[in-house]
C-alpha cells in the first residue's frame, strides 16, 4: 500500500498562511519544564523546511488536558521557549487559539516567520470537532499540514475540523514530514516485512491490546507476550498466578489465541515476584509454575531473557509496544532494559526496529537506547490504533 497522502513537498507555501497542526503535548515535571522534548524535535524538519520555502508558519497544538477551560498549568509557554531555542528563531506564543487578537498577530507575520497558538484545548470545542472553533481556526490558514501523528486518532477541530474546511475552500490540506516518517515505518512493517519478523507486546492490560494481537498474529513470525499481561495468559493455561495481575474478562480471549498462535507466541517461563507492588519489597526469581500466593509478578526473569533476546536478535524486523516489566521501579526493570539491548542489537546487525510510543518509549527513552533503535513513534494511542488497521481520521482527511 504505502503512504499515498501529498506533503509538503507538492505544493507551493512562499507567503501564505500555513497551519500546522503539531504534537507538542509533552512531559513535564512539577516546575513545568520540559523533561522530554522529543516531541518538539521531531516536527522540526516540516517546520524548518516551510520557513525555508517563505512560509507564514502558524503552529497548532494541545497540551495534556485542561478540563473546561484556559489553565495556566498546561500554558504552551514553556514550548514557545524550548522550540525557540531549537530552531535558533524566536516563536512567540499568541495568547489564545483564536480570535481578532491572534488574527491580527497571524497577518503581520512576515515569510519565513513563526507563530505558536496558545493550546487548542483550552477550547472545548477543540476535542468536539465543533464547526464554529474549526471555521474561527480555519481563518487563520491558506494550507492545512498535520504532522501530529500522536494526534492522528481523533477527528478534533485542529486534526479533523480545519482541514475539512480548508479542502472545502479549495484549499490544500498535507502531510509533514513527521507524518509521513511514521506511517511509512509502520506502515512497511506491517505489509512489506523483512523476515523474521518478531512483535513483541507488553504492559499491563490484555484487554488494551486484543485488537492488536489480532491484527499482528497473522503478519508476524513470532509473537512475544511479557509484562503484566503475561499472567492472564497463564491464568488461561490453567497456572496459579498468586497476586499478579489478571484481566478476568480477557480469560477466553487468551484461550483461544494460544490455540490460534499455537508455535507462534512465546510466554515467558520465569518471573521475578515481588511480595508487594514497591520496589523495595522482597523478591524472588521463580518459574511461571511456581508463583507463591502471596507474591505477584513484577518482571520477566533471566531464562525468559535469554530467549526472548535469542529470538530479537535473529529478527529482521522488530516491533515492540509495551514494557516487560515495572520498569518504574529499577528493582524489575531489568527485563525491559534487556529487551532494548536486544533492539540495539539487532538494530545494529541491520534489522528495522520499532518502538510504539508511550510507555515503551518513555522507557527506552529513560535507559538511554533512543539512538540505538530505528524509530522510536512519537504516538502512543496513534501507533496502537494504527497496527489495529482503524483508519486515522487526522490522516484520512488528507489530500492523496
Ligand atoms: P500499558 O499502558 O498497558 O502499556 O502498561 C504500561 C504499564 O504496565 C507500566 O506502567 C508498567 O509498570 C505496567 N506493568 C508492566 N508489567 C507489569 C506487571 N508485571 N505488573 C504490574 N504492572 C506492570
Amino acid at each position: 500500500m504505502g503512504f499515498s497522502k501529498q506533503t509538503i513537498d507538492g505544493i507551493d507555501v512562499a507567503g501564505k498562511r500555513v497551519f500546522v497542526r503539531v504534537e507538542f503535548n509533552v512531559p513535564q515535571d512539577d516546575t513545568g519544564a520540559i523533561t522530554d522534548d522529543r516531541r518538539i524535535r521531531a516536527a522540526l524538519p516540516t517546520i524548518k523546511a516551510l520557513i525555508a520555502k517563505g512560509a507564514r508558519v502558524v503552529l497548532a497544538s494541545h497540551l495534556g488536558r485542561p478540563k473546561g477551560g484556559p489553565n495556566p498549568k498546561y500554558s504552551l509557554a514553556p514550548v514557545a521557549v524550548r522550540l525557540s531555542a531549537l530552531l535558533g528563531l524566536s516563536v512567540p506564543l499568541a495568547p489564545e487559539s483564536i480570535g481578532a487578537d491572534v488574527e491580527k498577530l497571524v497577518s503581520e507575520l512576515q515569510n519565513g516567520q513563526a507563530l505558536l497558538l496558545e493550546n487548542v484545548r483550552f477550547h472545548p470545542e477543540e476535542e468536539k470537532n465543533d464547526p464554529a472553533y474549526s471555521a474561527e481556526l480555519a481563518k487563520l490558514a491558506d494550507v492545512y499540514v498535520d504532522d501530529a501523528f500522536g494526534t492522528s486518532h481523533r477527528a478534533h477541530a485542529s486534526t479533523a475540523g480545519v482541514p475539512s474546511i480548508l479542502k472545502s475552500e479549495g484549499k490544500p490540506a498535507v502531510a509533514g514530514y513527521l507524518l509521513k516518517k511514521e506511517l511509512d515505518y509502520l506502515g512497511n512493517a506491517l505489509d512489506v516485512p523483512k523476515r523474521p519478523f518478531v512483535a513483541i507486546l507488553g504492559g499491563a492490560k490484555v484487554k488494551d491490546k486484543i485488537a492488536v494481537i489480532e491484527a499482528l498474529l497473522p503478519k508476524v513470525d513470532k509473537l512475544i507476550i511479557g509484562g503484566g499481561m503475561a499472567y492472564t495468559f497463564y491464568k488461561a493455561n490453567g497456572l496459579e498466578i498468586g497476586q499478579s495481575l489478571l484481566d478476568e474478562t480477557s480469560l477466553d480471549f487468551c484461550r483461544r489465541v494460544l490455540v490460534e498462535g499455537a508455535g507462534k507466541i512465546e510466554l515467558p517461563s520465569d518471573s521475578v515476584v515481588g511480595k508487594d507492588f514497591s520496589n523495595d519489597t522482597e523478591r524472588k526469581t521463580v518459574k511461571v509454575a511456581n508463583i507463591p500466593s502471596d507474591f505477584q509478578g513484577l518482571d520477566i526473569g533471566p531464562e525468559t531473557i535469554e530467549r526472548f533476546s535469542g529470538i530479537i536478535k535473529n529478527a529482521q524486523t522488530v516491533l515492540w509496544n509495551g514494557p516487560m516489566g515495572v520498569f518504574e521501579f529499577s528493582n524489575f526493570a531489568a527485563g525491559t532494559r534487556a529487551i532494548a539491548e536486544a533492539l540495539k542489537e539487532a538494530t545494529a546487525a541491520g534489522a528495522t526496529t520499532i518502538v510504539g510510543g508511550g510507555d515503551s518509549a518513555a522507557a527506552v527513552e529513560q535507559l538511554g537506547f533512543a539512538d540505538d533503535i530505528t524509530h522510536i513513534s512519537t504516538g502512543g494511542g496513534a501507533s496502537l490504533e494504527f497496527l489495529e488497521g482503524k483508519v486515522l481520521p487526522g490522516v484520512d482527511i488528507l489530500n492523496d
